[in-house]
């Protein structure tokens, strides 16, 4: 039945003459090239942790040396694994600052970064230099923070990156791709770590009203 429907797709996009990879660069070729950066970026609740699990294992199970790493101060479930919100983890070495990574990950061929947002600028030239060893670089983070303000070197991340994935967690409130990881309770500071109790995704517009009707109950 699956590939009933692949042949489909393709006799669909010959016929409009559209090559098929014509909406990612990304062909097999491109995949198993070494000595590249992916950034997985997204609101909480968007399954960013989960993708990184995913092609972390996918790496190992192809018996690809693997490391991951992730900020000492992200110490919400497990102080040596990385997991995600629905409790899939991989074995992860918590670290205080990003050139720590340089010494720890020679001749590894895939590292794992998840939670990036959390860590210093120096992360970029880390991830460049490491890519320039060879090494596929997986990073995984916030691309906002609850202010909808670009978080830590995530953006410079970004524009480093071979490639960029946006996932969307689903809103609350309208059941729309949400864009932002909206902070449910009282709090300034830009670091917060939190769950659901903390944090609901929002879409734009929801985004917005929520922030008009605090303003309202505030006055
Ligand atoms: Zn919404």
């Amino acid at each position: 039945m699956l590939l009933i429907t692949i042949f489909a797709t393709e006799r669909t996009l010959t016929q409009t003459n559209i090559p098929m990879n014509r909406f990612s660069e990304f062909n097999q070729m491109e995949m198993a090239r070494r000595g590249r950066i992916e950034v997985i970026c997204g609101s909480m609740f968007s399954g960013k942790t989960e993708e990184l699990i995913r092609r972390l294992k996918r790496a190992k199970f192809a018996k690809q040396k693997v490391e991951i790493f992730k900020p000492a101060l992200d110490t919400r479930y497990s102080d040596v694994e990385v997991v995600s919100h629905d409790s899939n983890h991989i074995g992860s070495t918590p670290i205080e600052s990003s050139t720590s990574i340089l010494l720890l990950a020679t001749d590894v061929d895939v590292v794992g970064i998840d939670e990036a947002q959390f860590f210093d600028a120096d992360l970029v030239d880390v991830c460049n230099e490491l890519a320039r060893r060879g090494t596929r670089v997986i990073i995984a983070g916030l691309d906002m923070d609850f202010k909808c303000q670009p978080f830590g070197p995530m953006p410079a991340l970004m524009s480093i990156a071979d490639e960029v994935t946006k996932v969307h967690a689903i809103c609350v409130r309208c059941g729309n791709l949400a864009y932002v990881s909206h902070r449910l309770v009282s709090n300034d500071k830009q670091v917060l770590l939190g769950e659901k109790a903390e944090y609901e995704p929002l879409c734009r517009e929801c985004y917005h009203a929520a922030i008009r009707e605090r303003e309202e109950a505030n006055k």
